[in-house]
């Protein structure tokens, strides 16, 4: 190492999802730090990883990446895969009332086979809507329910919005924060959802639109989402930074209102590295439990108010070619308890191995429920029997069934997840040199090109001088909140 490498910062980085391993190609290929990402399972990527059976690259559930990515971003990620980053049409469908209706929607589609009930549902809602609002002002006790429902009427939140979000966050919509339907759904009102249902109708393509040729379109590695993460993981190694896998967090060192070392276990020796910068990307409640001198009472229980969904992914592999023709199906209905099946040889276009395909099944639920400890072959009759009740059968011989756990899938924002949010984020101000972002560091519901744009944007804070700016940080700041995801 030079001596002019050397008078550079040190930054340890948390996690090596795609948050953790932006930020570390960033700094490094403009030589602002040393780099180390510790890392606790054996590959990087996190939810956002891939892992390969039989010669099928299989995801952590259903991942795309979005044509809303940030043009620089795109452009880099662009020239790390290649050929290897597939621009791929959106082909999915929503079970809806036993009929399938296609996702993204198309007006077409929609006219032909909404369940006539649904639809007359709608058009009532929206006649309705035309009418003075009655409230004036915003309402204090306004939540997920009550504003999804003021927006896009009673029929889409009966028959869509609330089964989906119990499944999903596996709470009542009424114990939701509006937060989640403000900042997160992207069409929260009837105008907002005919707009953009009525503007596939035009045939321009642009990456504002998501549209190529008039049509959804999304970017796909071709072997696997994790190709994103292990470019950047290895284009991030060529420019200088370490990258240490298998191991897992166990403190962060403070001292004097500053950031000192990380203490990780790998997996059974203690090493302790020093810091200058400790910018995390671990679950928001995880970093505070591992603070080390040890925050007072009153944060300790904020951290516990935190709560993350957890999901189970159960895959099926085939021995068929292709189970069927679509990307995703997905499961709003309370009668199935999976929100989402994916076939991931239709994200890559994949022919190979022929003879052979697999499905993703999207279980939600909590780490402390019964589910989460059962057995791969009972999940494996589960997830058949709800494709029997979807009228999808799978009708082609098993070859394996097995499970993959993530803890932390989905953020709850639970009402009132606010002021303990609020109040974890100004104790980590007050910590020199400590910086928390990421889906899981920000408690986001996010995209992978968000967690790439706080990824980027942290790097941007940083002057040559090794100084962190946190005005333009507290900015950036704004600008996340304005990030809505897309599904
Ligand atoms: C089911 C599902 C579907 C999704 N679909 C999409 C999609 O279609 N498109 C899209 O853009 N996004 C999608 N996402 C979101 C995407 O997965 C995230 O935006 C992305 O993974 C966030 O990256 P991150 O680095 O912030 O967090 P993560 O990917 O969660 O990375 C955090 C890392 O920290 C590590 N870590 C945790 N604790 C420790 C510890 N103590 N020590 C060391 N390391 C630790 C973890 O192992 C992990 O690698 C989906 C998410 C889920 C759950």
């Amino acid at each position: 190492m030079t001596d002019m490498t050397k008078s550079k910062p040190q930054i340890v980085i948390l996690g090596a999802g795609p948050a953790g391993l932006g930020a570390a190609f960033q700094l490094a290929r403009h030589k602002k730090a040393r780099v180390t990402v510790l890392e606790q399972r054996d590959r990087v990527g996190g939810n956002a990883g891939s892992f390969e059976v039989e010669g099928l690259y299989l995801d952590y559930g259903s991942h795309r990446l979005h044509p809303a990515c940030d043009p620089a971003i795109l452009q880099d990620l662009q020239q790390l895969l290649g050929d290897d980053l597939l621009l791929r049409p959106r082909h999915g469908r929503i079970r809806l009332k036993n009929r399938w209706i296609h996702f993204p929607l198309k007006p077409l589609d929609l006219l032909m086979k909404l369940p006539p009930e649904f639809a007359l549902g709608v058009l009532t809602d929206a006649l309705l809507k035309i009418m003075p609002p009655s409230k004036e002002k915003p309402d204090q006790n306004e939540t997920f329910a009550s504003l999804l429902e003021g927006q896009l009427g009673k029929t889409i939140c009966r028959d869509f919005y609330f089964p989906y979000a119990c499944k999903i966050w596996g709470i009542a919509p009424e114990e939701i924060s509006d937060v989640q339907a403000r900042r997160r759904i992207a069409a929260n009102s009837l105008g907002k959802m005919f707009k953009k249902v009525f503007s596939k109708l035009q045939w321009n393509s642009s990456p504002s639109t998501g549209r190529e040729g008039g049509r959804p379109y999304f970017y796909y590695p071709r072997r696997g989402y994790g190709q994103i993460s292990e470019a950047l993981s290895q284009a991030a190694i060529r420019e200088g930074a370490e990258i240490v896998l298998t191991a897992r967090v166990q403190q962060v060192q403070w001292e004097r209102d500053r950031v000192k070392a990380v203490t990780y276990e790998d997996p059974s020796i203690r090493h302790t590295v020093q810091a200058d910068y400790i910018w995390s990307t671990l679950p928001l409640n995880i970093l505070i439990q591992s603070l080390q001198p040890r925050p007072e009472e009153e944060v300790i229980l904020a951290a516990k108010k935190i709560k993350f969904r957890a999901m189970i992914l159960v895959y099926l592999i085939l021995e068929q070619d292709r189970f069927s023709e679509f990307d995703a199906h997905y499961f709003p209905e309370p009668e199935i308890p999976i929100t989402r099946i994916s076939e991931p040889k239709n994200y890559n276009n994949a022919v190979e191995p022929v003879g052979l395909t697999a499905l993703c099944a999207e279980l939600p639920c909590e780490t402390s429920q019964e589910v989460w400890g059962m057995k791969d072959e009972d999940l494996g009759r589960m997830v058949l029997e709800a494709l029997s009740t979807a009228k999808i059968p799978v009708t082609a011989p098993i070859r394996q069934v097995f499970t993959r756990r993530i803890q932390y899938a989905y953020p709850i924002y639970q009402k009132g997840f606010e002021k303990y949010f609020q109040l974890l984020d100004h104790y980590l101000e007050g910590i020199g040199g400590l910086l928390t972002f990421g889906r899981q560091g920000l408690f986001a519901h996010d995209n992978t090109h968000h967690a790439l744009y706080m990824a980027y944007s942290a790097v941007d804070c940083l002057n040559e001088q090794g100084d962190f700016d946190h005005e333009k940080w507290r900015r950036y700041r704004n600008i996340f909140e304005t990030h809505v995801v897309e599904d």
